[in-house]
């Protein structure tokens, strides 16, 4: 599904990855953890294309497309989906015409019909249902005052909506509450299938209490330094990170 290899990157002229390989295949979920400033963020970004970073060296491969030379709109219509996607707050734009526009632009470039509206209410029903959540969110504009609990719903409803092949969870470092954690760990869970891989992003252990990863990496410094499978979150919510600087000192 992805495969990224000797992945570096840059932010301007400084280094953030520095050779990092990850291999993730259908079905799986794969929790990313590490330090502050490790880079976490960065490869989020670099997956979906962003802004602002400019590839050095590597490769980046999804569904058998070189991820890298494709512009974000193409990644999203390939099935990648990126929770900080449409992170911005949209005011006067109402949140149900604006999943229903990226909705119909993915379909369109997977060459299925429009939604009618009816139809897509079906949809979103049938969704909210599934990620037992109301729909007051809809009815609001893009984002706008959202609190960072809300904002991570919408953008669980935005994944279950746009169905992707592969998700990327970013959880930002602030902000984010219990409840938070839960409604995107409920999400994940919900979702999961074998058609769907997902990567959720975390500097939190306690995010891995309520969704099982079947692999879990450790990114540290630009690099995945260890990989294993769920008893690694423990293992680092024993240990905590302190350990890395001695281990890659050594
Ligand atoms: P994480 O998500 O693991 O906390 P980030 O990917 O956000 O880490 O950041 C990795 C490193 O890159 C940090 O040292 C951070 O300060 C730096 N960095 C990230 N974005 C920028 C930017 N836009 N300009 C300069 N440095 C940046
Ligand atoms: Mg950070
Ligand atoms: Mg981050």
């Amino acid at each position: 599904m992805l495969s990224v290899k000797g992945l570096r990157a840059n932010v301007g002229d400084k280094e953030i990855l520095k050779g990092l390989d990850l291999e993730v295949g259908p079905g799986e979920v794969h929790a990313i953890m590490g330090p502050n400033g490790s880079g976490k963020s960065t490869l989020s970004h670099v997956l979906s294309g962003r802004d602002g970073y400019s590839v050095t060296a590597g490769s980046a491969t999804f569904a058998g497309r070189d991820l890298l030379e494709l512009e974000p709109e193409e990644r999203a219509q390939l099935g990648l989906f990126l929770a900080f996607q449409y992170p911005v707050e949209l005011p006067g734009v109402n949140n149900t015409y604006f999943l229903k526009a990226a909705l119909n632009s993915i379909r369109k470039a997977r060459g299925e019909s429009e939604l009618d509206a009816v139809s897509f209410l079906r949809l979103i029903k049938e969704k909210l249902k599934i990620l037992h959540l109301d729909d007051s969110l809809l009815k609001r504009a893009v984002n706008a005052g959202f609190s960072g609990g809300e904002k991570k719903r919408n953008e669980i409803f935005q994944m279950a909506l746009l169905e992707p092949k592969l998700a990327i969870l970013d959880e930002t470092d602030s902000g984010l509450d219990i409840d938070a954690l839960r409604v995107v760990a409920e999400g994940v869970n919900a979702l999961r299938s074998p058609e769907r891989s997902m990567i959720v992003v975390t500097h939190y252990q306690r995010l891995l209490d309520y969704i099982q990863p079947d692999y879990v990496h450790v990114l540290a410094r630009g690099r995945i330094i260890r990989s294993g499978g769920k008893e690694l979150a423990l293992e680092l919510e024993e240990k905590g990170y302190g350990w890395i600087d001695a281990e890659l000192a050594a």
